[in-house]
């Protein structure tokens, strides 16, 4: 029986603002979109929480025996400054400035992208796609909504018609926002728009001539509006109702309120069950955020290179940093947090360790099945890590105890106790046991560690290209792996 059968989780809905039972659309499937990053430069931290927060969600759904197909998309086109209708294309303007292609600054920062997210333990997404290679799909979906009444062509560019879509009062459904509100704060800049309202937003731009990335469409060579290529990629791959849609918090408006206009209009529903949406990084207080400059990338926290900051910190102290909050909880970075946050891994990866050394009794002095069962109810509610981390700190105390000698254990209960603080800390919360290799006790060990377990996580994902190009590279390197009843080990020549 998969786990799911007996693990009923409750998902905070932000269409509803209520927490629900989360049931699939399709008994042990689920269906996942969550928005990517443009990638017109490195990627910050506050982006790494975000897609952190959406990795342990997905290795938890993996973990409880659903089939995940995990849509993350990369924004390399349509995205302009100010996620505005007007103003240059964020990849083009960087690609200006470096006078090299668009196309060269998307593979730069979608290789850093990949190598950031590689360095923090996350699992690749099932489709990563891009929204250069869906302008069709896109062009089609303008079309369906033109015909649909709900968008007007002026000049070459198409915007959507708000206030058309608004006679059934949608608009703002997501983020409780209602048009009223919003034609009162809305400047109008007299006769610099095409848009009949300044509430319309782009579902095409025709493009000047300087603007480089551009594509043939019946109503001008241009570009698809940033909102549209979520509409066209989730639906593409998830089909027309899916389950999960998820993003940053910044994200809830306008971008996931007119992918829901989009959607609405194109094809007359909301393909999405449940909107989640994962909370902000804050650096000192306020926003992380490449605009105002509040930001700190990750090789900068990493390397401790960086003026606020007293020292480096290792991936997994951050990604156990990030844990310690709800997905749904702002988080303030730190460096009194991350030294907090060290401490606290280093006690659990102590623990962990001492597990092997254990001698077992006849009786536990420890309700172990309690125990872990409080460890899947705290995921159960709505993916509470901070709590499952509470939890498992309960453990180290009474693993400490063990040692000392003032706690029993069973055989039984101690095989429990091993395979549920593998499952939450290495499967679900995605940290890697580094302690040994930062103390220097066997850095090689350590490092062929780290790549025993991408192999292993490349395999549970039928990645066998990269699970063999692991297993061929590190045996050019003069180590061999051995795959066995226990796992694998491995010798060096
Ligand atoms: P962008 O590349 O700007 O489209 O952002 C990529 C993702 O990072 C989006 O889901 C944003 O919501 C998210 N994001 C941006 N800034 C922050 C932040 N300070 N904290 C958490 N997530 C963020
Ligand atoms: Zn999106």
């Amino acid at each position: 029986m998969p786990l799911y059968d007996t693990n009923s989780i409750k998902i905070y809905n932000t269409l509803s603002g209520e927490k629900e039972v989360f049931e699939p659309i399709t008994k042990g499937h689920i269906g996942m979109y969550v928005c990517g990053p443009t990638v017109y430069s490195n990627v910050h931290l506050g982006n790494v929480r975000t897609f952190m927060s959406f990795d342990m969600i997905f290795r938890y759904f993996k973990h409880l025996g659903y089939k995940v197909r995990y849509v993350r998309n990369i924004t390399d086109a349509g995205h302009l400054e100010n996620d505005d209708d007007v103003g240059e294309d964020k990849i083009t303007k960087k690609a200006r400035l470096e006078a090299i292609e668009p196309m060269e600054i998307v593979q730069r920062y979608t290789v850093d992208f990949h190598n950031v997210l590689r360095t923090f333990n996350f699992l690749p997404p099932s489709i990563e796609p891009t929204a250069t290679g869906h302008i069709i799909e896109q062009i089609e979906l303008i079309q369906d909504i033109i015909d649909n009444g709900f968008a007007y062509i002026k000049n070459g560019s198409v915007y959507f018609d708000v206030h058309k879509y608004n006679t059934s009062n949608e608009y703002g459904i997501l983020s409780k926002r209602k048009l009223e509100d919003l034609i009162h704060n809305t400047r109008t800049l007299d006769g610099q728009s095409d848009k009949i309202n300044p509430q319309d937003f782009a579902l095409w731009k025709k493009a000047e001539p300087s603007h480089i990335m551009r594509w043939p469409s019946p109503w001008s060579d241009g570009f698809p509006g940033w909102h549209l290529e979520c509409t066209a990629m989730s639906t593409k791959y998830l089909g027309d109702f899916f389950d999960i849609h998820g993003g940053g918090m910044d994200l809830k408006f306008p971008h996931h309120e007119c992918e829901i206009a989009q959607n609405k209009a194109a094809k007359g529903q909301d393909p999405v069950k449940y909107w989640m949406h994962a909370n902000m990084l804050e650096l000192n207080g306020s926003r992380m955020s490449k605009s105002t400059g509040n930001y700190i990338n990750p090789a900068e926290l990493l390397s401790g290179k960086n003026d606020i900051m007293s020292k480096g910190y290792s991936p997994s102290v951050i990604r156990f940093f990030m844990m310690q909050a709800s997905y749904k909880s702002v988080l303030d970075l730190t460096d009194e947090g991350l030294q907090a946050a060290e401490k606290g891994f280093n006690r659990l990866m102590d623990a962990i360790e001492l597990l092997d050394t254990l001698k077992t009794d006849n009786t536990s002095t420890f309700n172990v099945i309690e125990w872990k069962q409080k460890c899947y109810a705290a995921m159960n509610d709505d993916f509470n890590t901070p709590i499952l981390i509470a939890h498992l700190f309960e453990s180290v105390k009474f693993i400490n105890q063990l040692k000392d000698g003032s706690a029993t254990l069973s055989t039984d209960d101690l095989k429990i106790l091993k395979e549920t603080i593998s499952v939450f800390v290495f499967e679900v919360l995605g940290l890697v046991n580094v302690k040994k290799e930062a103390s220097g006790i066997d850095k090689l060990t350590g490092a062929v560690e780290i790549l025993i377990n991408l192999r292993k996580e490349a395999r549970v994902n039928k990645d066998f290209a990269l699970s063999d190009k692991i297993r061929d590279e590190l045996l050019e390197a003069g180590i061999q792996l051995q795959d066995g009843k226990e796992g694998t080990t491995f010798t060096t020549n």
